[in-house]
């Protein structure tokens, strides 16, 4: 089998022109979507990131409202730029991108913010309410964004074994409560693996879909991925390639060419889950603003 490519790029562009009418609707209503982004320290990848949020907010129409500090910002400064955005009737969501310097706690950052305004999904409240079932909560920005892959390519997850490779909080943690979820686009039967797991192969060769999250550049190879499933690679690694003008390559957790000659459907990097996290985020945010400006349907 070819697999058939799952196209981020396309599918996230279709749910920024549905944040684009929803923004538009609020405004409409009295109340711009706003997006308070928090970025602490010179990490070039996050600075990329946030110059990439901040682009596709102008263009779906929802404010932003940047807070650049340097690493020597206290723990209580940054809480105290967290507890502004809060306070701010302008913010609909707020995004403290990660990961802080050395030195800041990610959790106490993470769990100052407004529930209501934690677009990313990370606040304990939303993690816990996403868990049991309540769909008012917000989902995580990438497993999110997974799922709506899954369900724009026609793939039934009801009753499918869905196999996660990673169990971070904010990948693969999410990932498997979602894809648990008595949902229509979920449903699944759910197993995750991790670095102390016996024998991927034999795990990952039992999964109709397989969501990889690992972060160790193509990890998964052919032959342990089952014929005919669906892969979804969230993982992104800079690999060294000399031939490249930048001298590096960008490189999924899965060994694309190898698995795409047994999967049906796959997600290539880049261009797979990496613009769909973009537009999840947008979408939490007009969902937020929604709510404020009573539209919420
Ligand atoms: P973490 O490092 O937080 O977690 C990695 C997970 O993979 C851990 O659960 C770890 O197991 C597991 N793991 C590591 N090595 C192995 C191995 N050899 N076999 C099996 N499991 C293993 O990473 P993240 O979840 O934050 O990110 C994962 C990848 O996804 C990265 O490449 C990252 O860049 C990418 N990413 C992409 C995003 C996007 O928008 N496309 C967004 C977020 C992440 P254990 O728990 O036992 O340590």
């Amino acid at each position: 089998m070819t697999a058939r490519i799952i196209d981020g790029k396309k599918i996230a562009a279709e749910i920024r022109g549905e944040v684009a009418v929803r923004a538009k609707a609020c405004a409409e209503a009295g109340v711009v979507p706003g997006l308070g982004v928090v970025l602490v320290g010179d990490d070039p990848a996050s600075r990329v990131y946030v110059g990439m949020k901040t682009k596709a907010c102008a263009e779906a129409g929802i404010r932003t409202r940047d807070v650049i500090r340097n690493s020597e910002i206290s723990q209580a400064e940054l809480l105290a730029i967290v507890d502004d955005l809060n306070e701010d009737p302008g913010i609909h969501g707020i995004l403290v991108q990660l990961p802080l310097p050395r030195g800041l706690s990610e959790h106490e950052v993470t769990g100052r913010i407004d529930p209501a305004k934690d677009v990313d999904g990370f606040h304990p409240v939303n993690q816990g309410r996403m868990t049991q079932g309540d769909s008012s909560a917000f989902r995580p920005a990438t497993p999110a964004g997974v799922q709506e892959l899954i369900r724009r390519t026609g793939v039934e997850t009801s009753g499918a074994h869905v196999v996660i490779v990673g169990r971070s909080n904010i990948v693969g943690m999410p990932m498997s409560a979602i894809m648990l979820q008595k949902e229509p686009t979920a449903n699944a039967t759910v197993t995750v693996a991790h670095s102390r797991t016996r024998d991927l192969g034999a795990i990952t060769r039992q999964g109709e879909i397989l969501i990889v999250a690992v972060g160790v550049p193509e990890l998964v190879r052919g032959d342990m991925v089952r014929e005919g499933a669906v892969v979804i690679d969230v993982g992104v690694n800079r690999v060294e390639d000399p031939s490249r003008p930048k001298g590096y390559r960008l490189a999924g957790d899965v060994a694309f060419e190898e698995a795409a000659e047994r999967a049906s459907w796959i997600t290539a990097v880049p261009g797979g889950v990496g613009p769909m996290t973009i537009a999840m985020l947008l979408r939490n945010t007009v969902r937020s603003a929604e709510r404020m400006a009573g539209l919420e349907s």
